[in-house]
């Protein structure tokens, strides 16, 4: 039988950042250190499980390794029963929960079981993607505002998902000065590219940063034109950022300049 006041479980979704441990706050500490069940999505880096409490539950439901991932009803489910146990679970998602992590609809459906959750921000990747390249998402004279956008193509899902329309996008992204931070573009990269090119110049500036934040973390430079192009000749791959707008062109002079310190040089 269960002793009485752990009968009152908690729930918390906590962001896990884009990687690097050190990213993580110290409220995301706390409360991966509380929690006697952890959830692990994909993407959240095994280091940070080291906050966990020796004794504490690890349930990974990603889809790493080939397996299957889990399917989110279940996740959902085994949130609330832990809960009803007693237990403070610990949901861990990559970067921040609430940003393309299925976060608000967990909330919800917890909510609906009579369970408030509490959310701890984590850095999402986007952010970390583009202060990797030691560039701001905003600038005075380059980017008014920043748009998170998911590149995912994948219609069907829900009967409410519709697919970006890129066109769109380009216009306003050109219109009122706004860098696109786009997640889950790389397989869809074509796609957006040929959608974007309908609104922006195709010497806009485009980088992609995979791994972000994390030791492997690398880059590709490149412009709209030339972006899927840029993208199959780099081999890099998921998970990666696509960040496209004025923001970048400080970089792209600093990488032309060099490369041609570098030619003076060889
Ligand atoms: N909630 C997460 C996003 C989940 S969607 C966040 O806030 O970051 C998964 C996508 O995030 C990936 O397809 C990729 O586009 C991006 N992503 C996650 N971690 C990343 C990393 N370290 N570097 C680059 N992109 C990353």
């Amino acid at each position: 039988m269960k002793h009485l006041t752990s009968l009152q479980g908690s729930c918390t979704l906590v962001g896990a950042g884009p990687g690097d441990p050190d990213l993580l706050t110290l409220k995301a500490v706390k409360a991966i250190g509380a929690a006697t069940v952890l959830l692990v999505d994909d993407l959240v880096n095994d280091e940070i499980l080291s906050h966990a409490r020796p004794d504490a539950r690890i349930v990974h439901v990603g889809k790493r390794g080939g397996c299957k991932s889990t399917p989110q009803a279940f996740i959902e489910k085994l949130m609330i029963t832990a809960v009803r146990e007693g237990e403070h679970v610990v949901r861990l998602k990559g970067g921040d929960p609430f940003i393309f992590g299925r976060g608000g609809e967990e909330v919800e459906h917890l909510r609906e079981a009579g369970i408030e959750a509490q959310v701890v921000n984590g850095i999402t990747s986007g952010l970390a993607a583009v202060t990797a390249l030691h560039v701001p998402l905003t600038h005075r004279d380059r980017a008014q505002g920043v748009v998170f956008v998911t590149g995912h193509a994948k219609t069907g899902q829900s009967s409410t998902e519709q697919p970006t329309d890129w066109r769109k996008l380009a216009a306003a992204a050109r219109d009122a000065r706004l860098t696109l931070v786009i997640y889950m573009g790389v397989s869809g990269a074509a796609h957006i590219q040929h959608g974007l090119l309908a609104g922006l110049p195709g010497d806009t500036p485009v980088a992609v940063v995979q791994d972000a934040s994390l030791p492997t973390q690398r880059h590709v430079l490149s412009n709209l034109e030339r972006m899927h192009e840029a993208l199959s000749e780099s081999g890099m791959g998921s998970p990666a950022i696509i960040v496209v707008g004025d923001v970048l062109r400080g970089m792209a002079a600093v990488q032309t300049e060099r490369q041609q310190e570098v030619r003076a040089l060889g």
